[in-house]
C-alpha cells in the first residue's frame, strides 16, 4: 500500500516523499482513511509508529480541500486545534504539520507556555489553520481575548492519556466548551485507562477504533536489562557504563528534578558531559539542551517524565532508568525513546533493592521478566536510603504541569532488603547475568 492509494493529495504525498517515507505505517493505513472520511478516531498507538503523519496527512488533506485562500491579516479562521500534553512535543508536531504540509498554503504554529506571549499574538493576528498547543497557554491566549475557537472543525488530543495524568483534565473541558459542536475529533493515547475511556465517551461520535499494538507492550527492537545495584552507587555504575561500553546518545530518567540536576553536575565530575531537562528550567535551556541533543553533540541528557513524554530523537540508542518510575506505564514511555520507527535501541534500568516493588509492577505490566545483571563492585549490601519516592500521581493532581512539585512525600514505603546482592569477592566492573 502507498500513500496515493490511501487518497492523500500530490501536495501531501510529495512533501513526505521528501521526508523519505515510502510506504505508510500501520496506524497510517488504518488512521488516514477513516480521518478522510469525516470519522471520529479512538486510537492507541505506542510511540514512535508515525502516528503524526496519522493524523496531520489527513487533516491537512481536508484543510486543503476547504482552504481559505486569503491570507491577509485577520482573514484565517483557526480550523484545526492539536492538544499536546508538553511544549516539546507541542513544538515537535507542529514542526511535522509545517514539514507535511509545506506545499499547501495551510499556516500552522505552535503555542505553548515559558516563552514570551507576544510573538504568539503577532502570528494569531496574522492567521493561522492549525494551532498545535499546550492546554495552559491556550488557556491564557483565551483569558486575553487574543485566540477565537468558534471556527475550529477539527480537534486532535494527542497523548490524551498523558494529560490526563498531568492533571489537565480542567483545562481540557474549559476548551472543549469553547469549540464549536460540530466537529471531527481524533483522540490518541499510548496506553488506556478508564478515564480514557470516560473522556472518548463524553467526546467522540460513532468512532473508529485502532489499536496498533497489543496494550502496554513494549517495541520489539529494544533490548530491556536490569542492572541490579546498591542505591548510593547508581551514578558510578552508569559512569562505569557509559564510559567501559562508550555509549553515545544516552537518554537519562530520573524521578526528580533535583535528581536530574544533581546528576547532570556528578556527571560532570566523571568527565562526562550531560545537560538536564525538566519543568523547573527556563524554556530556552530545555530548547537548547534538546537540540544540542538530537543533533549528536550532547553525549548524555537527564530529563524527567513530564519533560521527555512524546520526544522523537531520531535512532536514539540508549535509555536509562536511573530511577524506576512510579507508574509502571511510565518505563513503557520511556524506553520508547528508542527504538523507533524499526531502529535498534537498548533499555537499560539501575534498579535497587528498594524499588524491587516497582519492577514487579513493570513486569507485570509488560508481561515479561526483565533479563537481570549485576556488576561486581557495584551492588553490595548498603545501608544508605534511597531518595523518596513521591506520588507522582498525587502532585500532579495539585496542578498543571507549571505548577508541579517536586518535594511530595512517598506513598510507598521501603521494600524489605533484597537478599540476592552479589557479593563483592570479584574486580569491580566484573558482569555476572542471572
Ligand atoms: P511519531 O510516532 O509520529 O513520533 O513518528 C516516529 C518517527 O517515524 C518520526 O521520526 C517520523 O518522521 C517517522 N515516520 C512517520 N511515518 C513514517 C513512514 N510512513 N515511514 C517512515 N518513517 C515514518
Amino acid at each position: 500500500m502507498s500513500f496515493s492509494t490511501l487518497g492523500l493529495s500530490n501536495e501531501i504525498i510529495r512533501a513526505v516523499t521528501e521526508q523519505g517515507y515510502t510506504k505508510p505505517t500501520p496506524i497510517q493505513m488504518q488512521a488516514i482513511p477513516a480521518v478522510l472520511l469525516g470519522k471520529d478516531l479512538l486510537a492507541g498507538a505506542q510511540t514512535g509508529t508515525g502516528k503524526t503523519a496519522s493524523f496531520a496527512l489527513p487533516l491537512l488533506h481536508r484543510l486543503s480541500e476547504s482552504s481559505h485562500n486569503d491570507h491577509s491579516e485577520g482573514c484565517v479562521p483557526i480550523r484545526a486545534l492539536i492538544l499536546t500534553p508538553t511544549r516539546e512535543l507541542a513544538a515537535q508536531v507542529q514542526e511535522s504539520v509545517y514539514q507535511y504540509g509545506k506545499y499547501s498554503n495551510l499556516k500552522s504554529m505552535a503555542m505553548f507556555g515559558g516563552v514570551g506571549i507576544g510573538p504568539q499574538k503577532r502570528r494569531l493576528r496574522n492567521g493561522v489553520d492549525i494551532v498545535v498547543a499546550t492546554p495552559g497557554r491556550l488557556l491564557d491566549h483565551v483569558q486575553q481575548g487574543t485566540i477565537n475557537l468558534s471556527n475550529i472543525e477539527y480537534l486532535v488530543l494527542d497523548e490524551a492519556d498523558r494529560m490526563l495524568d498531568m492533571g489537565f483534565i480542567r483545562d481540557i473541558r474549559r476548551i472543549l466548551k469553547l469549540l464549536p459542536k460540530q466537529r471531527q475529533n481524533l483522540l490518541f493515547f499510548a496506553t488506556f485507562s478508564d478515564e480514557i475511556k470516560a473522556l472518548a465517551a463524553g467526546l467522540l461520535n460513532h468512532p473508529t477504533m485502532i489499536e496498533v499494538a497489543r496494550r502496554n507492550v513494549t517495541a520489539d527492537t529494544v533490548t530491556q536489562k536490569v542492572y541490579q545495584v546498591d542505591g548510593n552507587k547508581k551514578r558510578q555504575l552508569l559512569a562505569h557504563l557509559i564510559k567501559q561500553d562508550k555509549w553515545y546518545q544516552v537518554l537519562v530518567f530520573t524521578r526528580t528534578k533535583h535528581g536530574a540536576d544533581r546528576l547532570v553536575e556528578q556527571l560532570g565530575e566523571d568527565r562526562i558531559q550531560a545537560l538536564a531537562i525538566h519543568g523547573n528550567k527556563s524554556q530556552s535551556a530545555r530548547t537548547f539542551a534538546l537540540t544540542k541533543f538530537k543533533s549528536g553533540t550532547l553525549q548524555v541528557l537527564v530529563a524527567t517524565d513530564i519533560a521527555a513524554r512524546g520526544l522523537d530523537i531520531s535512532e536514539l540508542p540508549y535509555v536509562v532508568n536511573f530511577d524506576l518510575p512510579n507508574v509502571p506505564s511510565d518505563y513503557v514511555h520511556r524506553i520508547g525513546r528508542t527504538g523507533r520507527a524499526g531502529a535498534k535501541g537498548e533499555a537499560i534500568s539501575l534498579v535497587c533493592a528498594e524499588e524491587s516493588k516497582l519492577l514487579a509492577d513493570i513486569e507485570t505490566l509488560i508481561a515479561t521478566k526483565l533479563p537481570r545483571e549485576t556488576i561486581i563492585g557495584f551492588s553490595s549490601n548498603s545501608q544508605t536510603k534511597p531518595e523518596q519516592i513521591p506520588d507522582k500521581r498525587k502532585q500532579l493532581k495539585q496542578g498543571s504541569q507549571r505548577t508541579t512539585s517536586a518535594g511530595a512525600k512517598s506513598s510507598l514505603k521501603s521494600s524489605k532488603k533484597s537478599s540476592t546482592q552479589t557479593k563483592g569477592t570479584k574486580k569491580p566492573g566484573t558482569r555476572t547475568s542471572r
